[in-house]
Parts: C-alpha cells; sequence; structure tokens
C-alpha cells in the first residue's frame, strides 16, 4: 500500500484534506502531510484533487 503526493503539482486546496475520512490528512506550512498508521487507502483524497496530485496503491 503506497501514498504519494506530487508536491509541484499541489494547489493547497485542502480539498484532500476535508475528504478523507480517517483523519489521515493535514494542510501545513510544508504542504500536505500523511499519516499512513490511519489511512486505509480508500482513494477518496486522489479522487476529489483537482490537479490529480495524489495517487493511491493499494
Ligand atoms: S487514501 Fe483515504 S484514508 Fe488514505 S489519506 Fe486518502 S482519503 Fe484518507
Ligand atoms: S486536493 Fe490536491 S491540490 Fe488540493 S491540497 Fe490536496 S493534494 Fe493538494
Amino acid at each position: 500500500m503506497a501514498w504519494e503526493i506530487d508536491r509541484e503539482k499541489c494547489l493547497r486546496c485542502g480539498a484532500c484534506v476535508s475528504v478523507c475520512p480517517e483523519l489521515a490528512l493535514n494542510l501545513k506550512e510544508e504542504g500536505v502531510l500523511h499519516d499512513a498508521d490511519r489511512c486505509t487507502s480508500c482513494g477518496i483524497c486522489g479522487r476529489v484533487c483537482p490537479v490529480r496530485s495524489i495517487t493511491v496503491v493499494k
């Protein structure tokens, strides 16, 4: 299981953070932070990202 973000593409809009059902994402000054211990690889964050900067592989 893997969660990856392309930080060059990310707009820091926060959409992924607000939809994560596990509260595994946080938007900080340095960008989106991912908590692998909480993440279930559901893929919702990747689907809402307007610039497709998140890739989730089960
Ligand atoms: S894959 Fe699902 S659980 Fe993991 S960060 Fe994205 S929305 Fe949250
Ligand atoms: S939804 Fe996409 S562009 Fe917006 S903060 Fe998340 S990763 Fe970045």
